[in-house]
């Protein structure tokens, strides 16, 4: 077989879809998949610890990332920087093993331009009035920020037709099933072989 290289996977969506539940999610089924961990300048929520939800950064380090190009794509999300570190990704395909991103649509744009034969996968909401509750569940954001984030999704549900596959997001055992079909299937692809 000539499957030497690994998969570059984008997960990317609305913010609130439930990217994140669902990628972890699947890392507790697929021990096939390796996870990219972003570099970011949010402050951490409770529970989250640095280089395995994030990397935290200041503004000025992660400026100094750009700067070096040790970024696959970064963006500019909702005041804060997020990004993904390039080394391991590459480090990871090229040892033969595939990769997710969890990252938001600027972000996959940018994969998408500089790495074409990545797979791209749109999470999708039941609907946008469950994405608001959803994000309004988490109780981790205010209002003003919520309303924020409500407006990029609006603009992200358009943003779908750049993507090979979009997966609704009905229920996360479900979404998971449908990603590691995809998976599963881009490996069967007659190209790789
Ligand atoms: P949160 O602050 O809720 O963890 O993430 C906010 C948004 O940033 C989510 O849509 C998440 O997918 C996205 N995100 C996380 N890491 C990255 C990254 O490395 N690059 C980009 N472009 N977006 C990211």
């Amino acid at each position: 077989m000539k499957d030497e290289k690994g998969l570059l996977i984008v997960l990317s969506g609305p913010a609130g879809v439930g990217k994140g539940t669902v990628c972890n999610a699947l890392r507790g089924v697929d021990t096939e998949i390796e996870y990219s961990v972003s570099a970011t300048t949010r402050q951490p929520r409770e529970g989250e610890a640095n280089g395995v939800n994030y990397f935290f950064k200041t503004k000025q380090e992660f400026e100094q990332m750009i700067e070096e190009n040790k970024l696959l794509e970064w963006a500019k999300y909702v005041d804060n920087y997020y990004g993904t570190p390039l080394d391991y990704v590459v480090e990871t395909i090229e040892k033969g093993r595939d990769i997710i991103l969890e990252i938001e649509v600027q972000g996959a744009k940018k994969v998408k331009e500089r790495y074409p034969e990545g797979i791209f996968i749109f999470l999708m909401p039941p609907s946008l009035a469950e994405l608001r509750s959803r994000i309004v569940g988490r109780g981790t954001e205010n209002e003003d920020l919520i309303n924020k984030r409500m407006t990029v999704a609006r603009e992200e549900l358009e943003m779908m037709e750049n993507y090979d596959y979009v997966v609704e997001n009905d229920e996360v055992d479900k979404a998971v099933d449908r990603i590691q079909a995809i998976v599963t299937a881009e490996h069967c692809k007659k190209d790789r072989l």
